[in-house]
């Protein structure tokens, strides 16, 4: 049968009306400005729309022309556009591009495929989109969406972008060129997912071939291997450390439906390919500015609603330290707190740390179900560490520290671990040095806690000591 693209492209057009729009075209819409398309496009490479939109909101604040921008430092484009995808590389092509446009363009945003290419991190993706988005001149802009898409409907054969796009020029009528990518981007990311597309309510189902393609199994409920959720929290001191120890075992056998990790110590684009996609999972980075420091990631199988990126607060956030998860009917806060360092340097930042992330998750408290894990870099009681008599002033377990967690219970959260067990010598970490592990000299700083409401859905929450590759080891609850 021909695949009817006509009668598909006018009911998807239909369909996606109440869709979000692309954030590209939106910055079309508003401000109709070529420099701005560009831009915005060159920040939405590999970065989710609502980044995209924010990284561009700060920036044409500060740069609306040409002009501004190049007054721009690369370390002020570093800041104004983190945390969109490799950030560092397109703050040095921001930081290049208006001597470019000035030198062979005459200031102004080239009009051809060709001379948009001779741009500074300008691809064949990025042109094609300028192209439709700011000049509405014929262009096809084939990105994952629309490659994995018209593969799906068998409307084209091919293994990659670029020979989409050659297929797609000889075959799609060109009344389609123009709008094919906003259609199917929103399309992809409202209905026809990546994994598990809607089927049972997509409008175009009796035209869909479903080439390789597994739906989802019962129409209007989300499925997961099992009612109980699985959730991980692991500090892995080092996400490409942990590589080289069996990392990947260590995750098919905690079988975890989310796991957040804290202390990656790297951008995703400086990990393996194995690391950066986990089969079966999507997943949320949150790396710090500083190379080879803090940083935490999500993996999840279970698609949150949104994501949040940090506490909205500077300091910590360049530090890469929180991600919030928002669910239908549960917040997931993944953190790593800070640590007070010897002498209790940090201590004052930790506490302010600390009073941004009860505001946090006080406000979250008011919709629905708050889970904070992730490493708290404190010991709360004695009977959380191996020696609490020669530590009292030591990081992490310090009286001001202590106190906020007894703060944290006051406000009605529960350190879930202490609701099965009430057993000494439970510990998450142990130092590298003087053996400790072997010797179970350890301390217990990685915790889920809930909120009071949500007792009632954690029905176990464990610490996974047989499990090695870091200083510390996983910790776990299941939640209903
Ligand atoms: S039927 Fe399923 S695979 Fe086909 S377009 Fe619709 S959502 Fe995508």
């Amino acid at each position: 049968m021909t695949f009817p693209i006509d009668t598909v492209v006018a009911l998807l057009n239909k369909e996606i009306a109440g869709y979000q729009v692309p954030v590209v075209d939106l910055i079309a819409a508003q401000t109709n400005d070529p420099f701005k398309v560009l831009t915005a496009t060159i920040l939405s490479a590999r970065t989710k729309d609502e980044v995209t939109a924010g990284a561009a909101r700060r920036l044409f604040a500060q740069a609306e022309n040409a002009e501004a921008l190049a007054r721009l430092s690369v370390a002020e484009l570093e800041k104004l556009i983190y945390p969109v995808g490799f950030f560092r590389s397109k703050a040095r092509y921001l930081a290049a591009l208006p001597e470019v446009l000035r030198r062979d363009f005459a200031g102004q945003v080239p009009e051809t495929i060709e001379e948009l290419l001779r741009l500074p991190g300008v691809g064949r993706k990025t042109a094609n989109l300028v192209m439709a988005v700011a000049f509405s001149k014929p262009a096809i802009c084939v990105d994952t969406h629309v490659h994995r898409i018209m593969n799906i409907w068998g409307y084209v054969q091919t293994r990659s972008p670029a020979e989409t796009e050659t297929a797609l020029r000889a075959k799609l009528p060109q009344q389609h060129w123009l709008r094919i990518n906003s259609l199917l981007v929103a399309f992809g990311q409202g209905t026809c997912k990546p994994r598990a597309p809607h089927c049972n309510r997509c409008v175009i189902a009796a035209y869909c071939p479903q080439l390789g393609v597994q739906p989802r199994k019962t129409a209007g409920k989300e499925q997961f291997p099992c009612p109980v959720l699985r959730l991980v929290s692991w500090n892995v001191n080092g996400l490409r450390a942990v590589m080289d120890k069996g990392f990947l075992d260590s995750m098919s056998k905690l079988n975890a439906d989310i796991i957040a990790l804290q202390e990656i110590k790297a951008l995703p684009e400086q990990l393996p390919e194995a690391a950066r996609s986990i089969p079966g999972y999507q997943v949320w980075w949150h790396p710090a500015k500083k190379k080879g420091y803090s940083g935490v990631a999500v993996f999840s199988r279970k698609e949150p609603l949104r994501v949040r990126y940090g506490l909205g607060h500077e300091e910590f956030d360049c530090e890469g330290r929180v991600l919030t998860l928002e669910f239908a009917d549960f917040y997931l806060v993944a953190a790593y707190f800070p640590n007070t360092q010897d002498g209790l340097k940090r201590l004052a930042f930790k506490q302010a740390f600390n009073r941004a992330m009860l505001d946090h998750l006080n406000q979250l408290a008011v919709e629905k179900s708050v889970l904070l894990c992730g490493d708290l870099n404190v010991a709360h009681k004695e009977i959380d560490l191996a020696n609490p008599k020669a530590n009292v002033q030591s990081p992490g377990f310090s009286p001001e520290e202590r106190a906020w967690m007894d703060e944290l219970v006051q406000a009605g959260y529960l350190d879930t671990f202490r609701l099965f067990h009430a057993e000494p010598e439970r510990y998450s970490w142990w130092s590298y040095r003087t053996a400790a592990r072997q010797r179970n000299v350890g301390w217990r700083i990685d915790y889920f806690v809930v909120d009071e409401r949500s007792r009632n859905r954690v029905r176990a929450a464990e610490i996974h000591d047989d499990i090695h590759g870091s200083d510390h080891c996983p910790v776990s609850i299941d939640f209903v």
